[in-house]
């Protein structure tokens, strides 16, 4: 496979970086080819703003969804964004690798998706009627590629159980899983969360190791995490509500977006 691994860590000594060259190693140890984007190395701009729109008129008002429209379908958007989705569309597997800050991916990366997800190439594809409402969460430019992230928390796994204080991760991973990757029609592998790092010994270090490696092997026959299809019928247009006969009337929220989440499993 042809994997395209986007990190967003400062410190290329740090944690993050040696759990990503294990990645690399294992990756292209089992015969994978591997690019790297290395948001902070690359100075990677991470707010969207006017200049990301040269084109304007001065006295244009900027609406951010309109340019990136306007930009993708002229083939005017910048040479760093059009260099990343051309990777993107190299890629048979997207990973986005970062250490959870303040409970999701560090800025730069937020900012990267904000500018190489544009109008018309991870949103706003598809027919958008009363009958059709767009190509996304499960269809979309990306369908049949897969992604997954390798994170890493300085909380104990413990306290992203279930009835853990931070919340469950598979909850607090669902914006980005679920809305940045599922959303252009990635199939989504289950993420590689490391807990309680900050201290981690040597053990602790080869213990995740270990399991990255494992998990790198396996980035072709993983099941992917069953979300539902937007456009599998579940869901009444244009309300996009899942049909009262899915899901458990007791389950609410990120889970009921799950295939086998209640009744119809
Ligand atoms: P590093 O600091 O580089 O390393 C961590 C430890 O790993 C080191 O001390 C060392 O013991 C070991 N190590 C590193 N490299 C090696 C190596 N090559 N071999 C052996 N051992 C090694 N955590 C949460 O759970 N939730 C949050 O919301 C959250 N928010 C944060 C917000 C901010 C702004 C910051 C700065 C931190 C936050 N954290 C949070 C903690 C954060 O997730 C961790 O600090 C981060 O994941 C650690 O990853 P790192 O690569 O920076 O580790």
């Amino acid at each position: 496979m042809k994997v395209l691994l986007v990190f967003a860590h400062p410190e290329p000594r740090s944690l993050n970086g040696a759990l990503r060259d294990v990645a690399i190693k294992e990756l292209e140890a089992h015969g994978h080819e591997v690019r790297v984007s290395d948001l902070y190395a690359d100075g990677w701009k991470s707010e969207v703003d006017r200049a990301d729109f040269p084109w304007l008129a001065p006295d244009d008002r900027f609406v951010a969804g309109a340019a990136s429209k306007k930009a993708f379908e002229t083939n005017a958007l910048t040479e760093d964004v059009k260099a990343e989705i051309e990777k993107l569309l190299w890629a048979d597997m997207l990973i986005l690798q970062f250490p959870l800050w303040w409970f999701t991916m560090p800025a730069i990366l937020k900012g990267w998706v904000d500018r190489v997800f544009a109008y018309g190439f991870a949103y706003g594809v598809g027919e958008h009627s009363d009958k059709r409402w767009g190509d996304r969460y499960g269809e979309g430019t990306l369908v049949g590629k897969r992604a997954m992230l390798i994170v890493t928390a300085g909380g104990w796994e413990e306290h992203y159980a279930p009835r853990g204080i931070n919340g469950p991760i598979d909850d607090l991973l669902f914006p980005i899983n679920h809305g940045i990757l599922y959303y252009p029609g990635y199939e989504v592998l289950p993420p590689f969360v490391t807990y309680r790092v900050d201290r981690l010994d040597e053990a602790g270090f080869q213990s995740a190791v270990e399991r990255l490696r494992a998990r790198m092997r396996t980035i072709e026959t993983t099941p992917p995490i069953p979300y539902r299809q937007q456009n599998g019928g579940g869901y009444l247009i244009p309300s996009m509500q899942l049909r009262a006969e899915l899901g458990d009337p007791e389950t609410t929220g990120f889970a009921l977006h799950l295939n086998g989440a209640g009744k119809d499993g």
